[in-house]
């Protein structure tokens, strides 16, 4: 009731000619695991065109590769090959920029919680990543390095193994979700700020905080009434404010996560493109370190 009510007097906001989030940019940032399905192949390449369409932007696709194991033997036991799924990498690529996103399951009947396999054997992590980050390098597809933790895992270890392997950004901090896994870096244990942040772990690469999935509320201002609880003081900055949202592939509600573009653009957001994050970070106009607290 609480929240219906905060949607209702956020949605008279823009009418009132209030623009709550002018100097905050966004940047969607999808978890891309299953393009072998059509559903879920044709729902990502509908937001990423429709989302360009609408922005001018580039959303950012992090997807697992055929040289993660788990996604080779899908694709194995459904007579799918890597070139298939190279292609569909390929049109996403059209409209959107491509990272990767990282899971490094081995053994899908694992007693063990999948989450915990190898995730603390670093030689074999930093293998994969490799690996991928070659694969998507060579067929084209990866511009910028750019990554996301699957299960928003992330270590002091595997940061400074992206940094070693030449990442550049990671979307793997979350204010809503995080991991809390024996050795996860916990979300609560940095200074949350809506800028883009250097990680304490490996300086080399910068990060900015996901805030809130796309567009699975039916309430129009889900997504301003999460941004603004994570980060009340977007209300007050001068500066610009950078966050990123997330969706899977195969749970993306385009119609949805297209909606609310438009309700955020109506409470005056803008977006971002990875170049921009990356131009700006780099310039140190709002590159904070992210301080332990
Ligand atoms: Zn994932």
């Amino acid at each position: 009731m609480t929240s219906r009510l905060a949607d209702s007097l956020l949605q008279l906001l823009p009418r009132a000619g209030v623009c709550v989030l002018s100097r905050t940019r966004f940047i969607p940032v999808l978890h891309v695991e299953r393009l072998q399905d059509d559903s879920s192949f044709a729902r990502t390449l509908a937001f990423a065109e429709g989302y360009l369409g609408a922005t001018g932007e580039r959303a950012l696709l992090t997807v697992i590769t055929p040289m993660a194991p788990m996604l080779a033997m899908e694709l194995k036991a459904a007579g799918l090959s890597e070139d298939f799924y190279r292609e569909r990498i390929g049109s996403l690529a059209r409209f959107a920029d491509i990272g990767l996103h990282g899971h490094y399951l081995r053994e899908p009947s694992s007693p063990i919680r999948p989450v915990h396999n190898y995730w603390n054997e670093a030689s074999i992590i930093a293998a994969q990543i490799e690996l991928e980050r070659d694969w998507l390098e060579r067929r084209g597809l990866m511009t910028h390095r750019a990554y996301s933790a699957g299960w928003w895992h992330l270590d002091a270890g595997l940061v400074k193994t992206l940094a070693a392997l030449g990442f550049r950004m990671d979307f793997s901090s979350s204010t809503a979700r995080f991991n809390d896994s024996p050795g996860a870096v916990r979300s609560e244990r940095f200074r949350r700020s809506p800028v883009i942040f250097a990680h304490p772990d490996a300086p080399g690469i910068l990060a900015v905080w996901a805030v809130s999935s796309l567009g699975d509320s039916a309430a129009r201002s889900f997504v301003v009434r999460r941004a603004l609880t994570a980060f009340p003081k977007l209300l007050f900055r001068k500066e610009e404010s950078f966050l990123s949202l997330y969706s899977h592939d195969w749970d993306l509600n385009v119609e949805g996560a297209l909606k609310t573009v438009e309700t955020l653009k109506a409470h005056g957001a803008g977006f971002v493109s990875l170049q921009g994050l990356l131009d700006r970070g780099l310039a140190g106009s709002s590159a904070n370190q992210a301080v332990p607290s």
